[in-house]
């Protein structure tokens, strides 16, 4: 069996970083925290769609590209999951959604009935639509990029398992575009034995993959700027890997935790990973000590030389990139699996 870790998005590593920053006391706080919750129940989502694509054997030539943003008549969009195979794809929109899931097609709605609250009906964007609208786009993008004839099909992924789907109405709709985790590799193999197995358009897998990183728009949100939160606000400090509280102090080659007592040789990788996600992929030696609470500058000289980051620039102003720390911690492992995933944030 193939085991994908859990990655996070760059968003939940962005919302992460500002929740371990913030003060409790902040008015922005509940709404990071909330914010935050949502982020890691879609993250759980979709890393257990790519945990299922990941075991599946019947997939091997396929590519599978996450998040990928184009452009289409000034106008950006963003798919989940693509499915790249040699004669068709496959376009997946994932819900990881709890309770009861009352898909109304007719309606343009799904409703949803959390557990703890019976008689309070939420109303969501109706994602069969939401799916349909994203398979048009990204047929009419691959026929501006010249490639036609590539047929494809599109699902709605239910990730959650203990989640209730039901049909409120054109319940031979639903059934058609729903799809929960486990089935999918059914759905998939269903779809390859009725196709034809010759490539159907003369560009392959890899080839359209390449196009799409191509163009992928990257969405950089200034996390900071989208909640309104000014950069003073941030705390500084490094944070104690075992309490997650701030600051620990720095001894000789080690930091300790005045909380829990807990020590540490590179609790400041984290900060500095945090300090990437909320200000930028690179820092100075001044901002470096502002941050970790450190007045010696020839100590952290000797960290910079320890994580070895790259230099950008000569002169007493370089900066240093901060780029390799985040892959280190995120990095999506395709050990062993059976396909090939390109991650696009
Ligand atoms: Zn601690």
């Amino acid at each position: 069996m193939n085991k994908q870790t859990y990655r996070r998005s760059i968003m939940q590593c962005k919302l992460d970083a500002l929740h371990r920053r913030l003060s409790p006391q902040h008015e922005k706080y509940p709404q990071i925290e909330s914010e935050l919750g949502k982020r890691r129940s879609g993250d759980f989502g979709e890393n257990s769609i790519d945990y299922y694509l990941s075991q599946s054997s019947g997939i091997q030539d396929c590519i599978i590209v996450k998040g990928a943003r184009l452009l289409l008549n000034n106008h950006h969009f963003q798919m989940d999951t693509l499915l790249l195979f040699p004669s068709f794809f496959i376009l997946l929109e994932t819900k990881h959604l709890t309770g009861t899931l009352l898909f109304d097609p007719d309606y343009q709605q799904l409703i949803q009935i959390k557990k703890e609250d019976l008689n309070h009906e939420i109303s969501r964007q109706e994602p069969i639509l939401q799916v349909k609208m994203q398979y048009n786009q990204f047929k009419r993008w691959l026929e501006n990029q010249g490639i036609e004839g590539y047929p494809g099909y599109c699902f709605v992924g239910v990730t959650n398992q203990n989640a209730i789907v039901k049909a409120l109405s054109n319940p031979a709709l639903v059934q058609e575009f729903v799809v929960r985790s486990p089935a999918l590799t059914i759905k998939i193999n269903d779809i390859q034995a009725n196709q034809q197995q010759t490539r159907s358009t003369i560009y392959s897998p890899k080839e359209i993959s390449l196009l799409i990183t191509k163009h992928h728009a990257l969405r950089n949100i200034n996390i900071l700027k989208e909640f309104d939160i000014d950069p003073t606000e941030i705390m500084t400090g490094v944070a104690c890997p075992d309490c997650n509280k701030l600051a620990m102090e720095k001894h000789p080659r080690k930091w300790s935790c005045p909380n829990c007592k807990h020590q540490s040789k590179n609790a400041h990788t984290q900060t500095l990973i945090d300090y990437s996600f909320l200000f930028g992929t690179n820092i100075s030696i001044r901002e470096m000590c502002r941050i970790l609470h450190i007045n010696n500058v020839r100590s952290v000289r000797r960290m910079l030389k320890e994580l070895s980051l790259n230099r950008i620039g000569t002169t007493y102003n370089s900066r240093y990139c901060l780029e390799s720390l985040r892959k280190q911690q995120n990095a999506p492992s395709s050990e062993g699996a059976f396909v090939h995933f390109i991650i696009l944030d």
